[in-house]
């Protein structure tokens, strides 16, 4: 069955192609792009018209903690930066349970694609005794959301007893971390939508020997790393302390300056550093609200990129943004990124292209999703420029980025729609927002 997504208000593929008549997609596939004032030539039985919207490619969100939604504006963890943040926010997390790991995710990715994201991806490091199934309650709930996703399991190995950030509570021995992660890799190897990463936490909360073994493991499997570095002055400060290397040095000795890793934040390269990165071929997370929420620092965006390196945006968090929503993190990454390197070097174009294909590209899924071109996976968000804020705007594209666009009105993955008119079908917000702020107190308790 093809359905042509008829005379786009505008449409923005991601590449050079034009697709101004539109595109007809058939079962989960981008089949044709069509010129201005011309129908298709492949047959279609139904016919969607997009007059009044804007067509993009599915936002990538790169970087999350779906459980962070449950410890947003959270007064123990106001107005700190990166570790007294985390210190004052490990023992509520340390409560974690089955309830809130299931809420939260359904939380964070109806959020996640009410602003446009059809490939999400999430960072779930803590665990406890009696809660070792959190990736696979995950792998649930994305499969029945419907959403592209990339979950990773991540870890915490190196507590306060051993010279780490976290205490005992969430962390977990090596052994237990490897044979659990092995399992996953095998489960989700059944998945049609979801894949799995491995994600030691931070140079401060795992041991090198967990650095080293989950390399191998991902490798033994195909699949891709991820870890957050060079967040922090204190993270440079610990790594000199403890092993007398920077953070990027650090990475290389653990056998991570690879191809298949990815790392959120990136902040603190000087040259060289972004020299080699861009070398070896990784991607960096760009999560500009967190950076400036925690007073991380800025990411050299630009660098990095010329540098040959792969740029995403995530939302991180979001006890660290507080939000969940994707198209807002364009903006903010729109505006820091100007301040840093002039109006000029930065277009609203260029951060789209973060938010598409470079991170398809940062999660090695640029092969099928990113764009809009003949081929690729059906993942389209299409917006709605009708609310006060966009009155008056010439550039419908611009305006997304330049007025605060922060909902989506359609979205399509993989060729079915699971959001429609600001929607998701079949979930009752109301509800979730209940259960969810029931958790979220019961952590607080
Ligand atoms: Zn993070």
């Amino acid at each position: 069955m093809a359905t042509w997504i008829k005379n786009p208000l505008r449409v923005w593929t991601g590449t050079a192609e034009n697709a101004d008549g539109g595109i007809v997609v058939a079962g989960d596939t981008i089949v044709e792009l069509v010129s201005a004032g011309q129908a298709p030539t492949t047959p279609y039985e139904n016919s969607f018209n997009a007059d009044k919207l804007l067509l993009l490619p599915g936002l990538v969100n790169c970087h999350h903690h779906f459980y962070q939604t449950l410890t947003r504006a959270c007064p123990p963890a106001l107005n700190k930066g990166l570790f007294a943040w985390l210190r004052a926010l490990y023992p509520l997390w340390a409560k974690l349970d089955q309830e809130a790991i299931a809420v939260s995710t359904e939380l964070a990715l109806a959020e996640l694609m009410l602003s446009g994201c059809s490939l999400v991806c999430d960072h779930h490091y803590v665990f406890s005794e009696s809660l070792d199934n959190a990736i696979d309650i995950q792998l649930e709930l994305v499969e029945r959301f419907g959403v592209r996703a990339v979950l990773t399991r991540g870890s915490m190995s190196l507590g306060t007893a051993s010279g780490g950030l976290p205490p005992e509570a969430v962390v977990q021995s090596d052994d237990t971390i490897l044979q659990d992660s092995e399992r996953l890799l095998k489960k989700v190897a059944q998945q049609t939508l979801a894949q799995l990463a491995l994600a030691p936490c931070s140079p401060f909360s795992v041991s090198s020997e967990l650095m080293r073994e989950s390399a191998a493991l991902a490798r033994e499997y195909g699949a891709l790393l991820h870890t957050h570095l060079a967040e922090t002055e204190d993270e440079n400060q610990f790594c000199l302390q403890r092993f007398n290397l920077r953070p990027l040095d650090y990475l290389e000795t653990v056998g991570w300056l690879n191809a298949d890793v990815w790392l959120a934040h990136g902040i603190h390269f000087n040259h060289d550093e972004i020299q080699r990165l861009g070398e070896a071929g990784l991607g960096i997370c760009h999560c500009p609200s967190s950076n400036m929420l925690l007073g991380s620092g800025i990411c050299p965006v630009l660098a990095l990129e010329e540098a040959g390196v792969a740029i995403g945006l995530g939302v991180d968090g979001s006890a660290s943004n507080d939000a969940s929503n994707m198209l807002q993190e364009l903006r903010q990454a729109f505006l820091l990124q100007r301040l840093h390197s002039g109006a000029e070097q930065v277009s609203h174009e260029q951060v789209l292209s973060w938010a598409t294909s470079g991170g398809a590209r940062v999660l090695n899924q640029h092969a099928h999703t990113g764009r809009i071109a003949v081929g690729m996976k059906a993942d389209l968000a299409l917006f709605e420029l009708d609310a006060l804020r966009f009155s008056g705007a010439g550039d419908p594209l611009a305006a997304l980025l330049l007025c605060g666009a922060h909902q989506v009105k359609h979205l399509m993955v993989n060729g079915a729609w699971r959001v429609l008119d600001g929607d998701i079908p079949g979930l009752d917000l109301e509800q979730l927002k209940w259960r969810h702020a029931a958790a979220a107190k019961k952590l607080l308790a």
